[in-house]
């Protein structure tokens, strides 16, 4: 077959995949719903309400939108890691203070963006990226998402921040916050360790919360936005290292 033939073919065929794609879209037409995988559904704790103690509640993968499980990759073999996240910035003046000590530990995150924040902040999403950190959407106004209109909620897990993680504020949730998280295609994410650092209890009081409480494969909560970070910073300075020095380290979750 000549090279000319031979490409004369591979248009047609192109040109035929493409046909057959408008015509596919023209009629609406959708592929027919596979079979739930129950092997990946076994392995998966059923979402219940937020708790006292949330953990991470990763809905199996769905035939039609894959949801990866942001910590799945990690959770291998005896490698001890833990995940730290950081919810409600970007903020101009916390969030790059928290780049800092991140990289001075070699430790990476997860920031859970508003899409307000990173409207009124350009910039600071590439910055968290840049130092290879992955980025969640932690909605675009930070509203309780259970106590807001069908519109409101299906807007704020829709058209926040670009991520296939997302975390409800408050960490509240119910059937319908989670049916619109996996119809956008996203996996929700909430967390196993909270220091409460938003209330500021004291750089040392955060310390020894985390300390205490960490365990290996735990999501950890704190904030890079949402008032004065000082404390929230200090602690990571001081927690980051004394982990490393019981063997874990801290990779970005797969968001
Ligand atoms: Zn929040």
């Amino acid at each position: 077959m000549s090279r000319r033939f031979a490409a004369f073919v591979a248009t047609g065929v192109a040109l035929a995949v493409v046909a057959g794609s408008l015509l596919v879209l023209a009629l609406g037409h959708e592929p027919p719903p596979r079979p739930a995988a129950a092997a990946t559904q076994t392995s998966v704790t059923p979402s219940p309400m937020p708790t006292a103690t949330p953990t991470l509640n990763a809905p199996p993968s769905t035939p039609h939108r894959p949801a990866p499980n942001p910590t799945a990759a990690f959770a291998t073999g005896n490698k001890k890691v833990l995940f730290f996240s950081f919810d409600d910035g970007p903020d101009p003046y916390w969030t790059p203070k928290v780049l800092q000590v991140l990289r001075k530990h070699g430790a990476h995150a997860t920031f859970f963006e508003l899409g307000a924040m990173q409207t009124a902040h350009p910039g600071l999403r590439e910055q968290v990226l840049a130092a290879g950190n992955t980025i969640g959407s932690h909605s675009i106004t930070h509203p309780q998402l259970t106590a807001v209109p069908a519109a409101k909620r299906h807007h704020e897990i829709f058209d926040g921040p670009a991520s296939t993680c997302f975390r409800p504020p408050y960490g509240a949730s119910n059937p319908k916050v989670r049916a619109d998280i996996k119809a956008a295609g996203k996996v929700q994410v909430l967390w196993d360790v909270d220091p409460r650092d938003w209330a500021r209890p004291g750089t040392p009081a955060i310390v020894h919360n985390i300390m205490t409480h960490a365990h290996n494969h735990n999501i950890i909560l704190l904030h890079d936005g949402g008032g004065n970070r000082a404390q929230t910073v200090g602690a990571l300075d001081k927690v980051l290292p004394l982990l490393k020095a019981q063997g874990y380290t801290f990779p970005a979750m797969d968001c």
